[in-house]
């Protein structure tokens, strides 16, 4: 469960190509960072993923299913939004089941699941609460526990903690380290920001104008970046 493979993935908007031909395979479990600069296609590709958008051309697979053509809520993969959108008037035990009851799931389990997600995410003590009645950290982590209780085989964010105050990011970053621990499920994570990508991930894709200028683990990235480029991004001293 959670493996994803992307086979000569082309998006162009237009005439313009944003991603030319673009190998990759996340495995399952792992933690995948994207890092690049603004405007290089890091949400295209995690949107492609989530089939948000359509390829061009190139093939998809999700644990070896092809996906290239199914429908976001075919593909088993949950999206973490940085603009979490709760319904303000509904609890938060209701904001987190909204996606099971709209799939038709019983009371019963959707309260299992919740009380499942809402444990992992330290929400217990706040199902009863209403979005306004949370500090921005806590928001945040019920627009997390939405995407747990669906089970997903991978979860996709973009840049989920960009909103977020210099305090607070530092603790979502270790919290989503954490949830990552607990639930071992494959994360793909979008980012701008260097020190999340080093500090979160097990593998880094440094993107750079929709192309792919090295993948590696953190430590592999800064003591042999590939070029200057990468250097440059991920601040060793080549
Ligand atoms: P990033 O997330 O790395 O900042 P994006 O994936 O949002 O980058 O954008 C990559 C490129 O694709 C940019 O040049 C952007 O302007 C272009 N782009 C993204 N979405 C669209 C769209 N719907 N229509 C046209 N161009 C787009
Ligand atoms: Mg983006």
């Amino acid at each position: 469960m959670g493996r994803i493979t992307l086979d000569q993935v082309t998006k162009s908007f237009g005439a313009v190509e944003v991603i030319p031909p673009l190998d990759l395979t996340i495995d399952d479990g792992e933690f995948v960072v994207f890092v690049g600069p603004s405007g290089c296609g890091k949400s295209t590709l995690l949107r492609l993923i989530a089939g948000l958008e359509d390829v061009s051309s190139g093939q998809i697979r999700i644990d070896r299913e092809d996906a290239t053509d199914l429908p976001p809520a075919k593909r088993k993969l949950a999206m973490v939004f940085q603009s979490y959108a709760l319904y303000p008037h509904m609890s938060v035990r209701k904001n987190i089941a909204f996606p099971l009851k709209m799939a038709g799931m019983s009371p019963a389990e959707r309260d299992k699941r919740v009380d499942y997600a809402a444990g992992v995410l330290n929400l217990t003590d706040y199902l009863d609460r209403k979005p306004g009645q949370l500090s921005g950290g806590q928001r945040q982590r019920v627009a997390i526990g939405r995407a747990i209780v669906r089970e997903p085989a991978a979860f996709l964010f973009d840049e989920p903690l960009s909103n977020l105050d210099a305090a607070l990011r530092v603790n979502m970053r270790l919290e989503i380290s954490e949830l990552h621990n607990t639930l071992e499920t494959t994360m793909v994570y979008v980012t701008h920001d260097q020190v999340e990508a080093m500090t979160m991930a097990d593998k880094i894709v440094v993107l750079n104008a929709g192309r792919i200028e090295q993948v590696g683990s953190p430590l592999e990235l800064y003591h042999t970046p590939r070029n200057r480029f990468v250097a440059g991004f991920i601040g060793s001293p080549k």
